[in-house]
């Protein structure tokens, strides 16, 4: 397919994925800002497009199965998606005492949220010739570092949202679509109350790198900016 590719970004008004959306802009893609707020939306879609991005503004909220079919029947083309829309899901979240309706909204978020857009957007993708996607999980999801504060429903949320990357990459592994978990480090977003030691464009570094893998890059894997991270 030739012309200008497109990428998706969900929650791409602020913090990591407005900067991803910069970024993968930056590099030529046509990108398609996902958000659900249309004031929120429109901003960031001025704001790309004042720094002179090719960006439009797409409405979407992960949670609800009907902007999510409207938002894949208004695309014609999709090259990237970056499945970066996330909830951290409020405080407190300490296990043995959890709100097992603070896990219920954070999985709908940060897992079927995932499953229900990449679920929807995977014929067009399945269009490109070299379509990629990425989740944006967090180390707080790996088993083996066991790291951060305890965010009960946050931490596993990303751990099953990892496991939804390999069992991507193996469903499509005769295809030349490429799934892979990147984490953005600790980031300075409203995420984290912006007390995270790095800015968006350092946190989207990752994301961009494996929108833009080349065709014999990795399957099903978990990266940041230092290479791989233990499940
Ligand atoms: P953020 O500044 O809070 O931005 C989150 C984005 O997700 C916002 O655009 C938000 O939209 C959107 N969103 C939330 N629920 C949505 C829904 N139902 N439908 C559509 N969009 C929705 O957070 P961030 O720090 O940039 O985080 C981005 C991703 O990186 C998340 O997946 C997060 O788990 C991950 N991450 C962040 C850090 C960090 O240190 N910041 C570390 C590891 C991983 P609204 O403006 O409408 O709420």
């Amino acid at each position: 397919m030739n012309g200008t590719k497109t990428a998706l970004v969900t929650g791409a008004n602020k913090g990591i994925g407005f900067a991803i959306a910069q970024g993968l802009a930056s590099m030529g893609f046509r990108v398609a800002v996902g958000a659900r707020d249309l004031e929120r939306r429109e901003e960031a879609v001025a704001k790309l497009r004042a720094e002179g991005a090719d960006a439009f503004g797409l409405a979407l909220d992960v949670t609800s199965d009907e902007s999510v079919a409207a938002a894949a029947a208004s695309l014609s083309r999709l090259d990237v998606l970056v499945n970066n829309a996330g909830i951290a899901g409020g405080f407190p979240q300490e296990t043995t005492s959890l709100d097992l309706g603070i896990l219920r909204t954070v999985l709908d978020t940060n897992v079927f949220g995932v499953l229900r857009v990449t679920n929807a957007m995977l014929p067009l993708l399945l269009r490109s010739e070299s379509p990629r996607i990425v989740n944006m999980s967090s180390n707080m999801g790996s088993l083996t570092l066991r790291t951060g504060p305890i965010l009960a429903a946050y931490a596993s949320s990303k751990t099953m949202l990892n496991s939804i990357t390999t069992l991507y990459a193996r469903s499509l592994a005769e295809t030349p679509v490429i799934v892979n978990s990147a984490c953005p480090g600790y980031v300075a977003t409203e995420f984290t109350g912006y007390a995270g030691s790095r800015m968006p464009a350092e946190g989207a570094a990752i994301a961009l790198r494996l929108a833009t893998l080349p065709d014999d890059g990795p399957r099903g894997g978990f990266f940041d900016d230092a290479g791989v991270v233990p499940w």
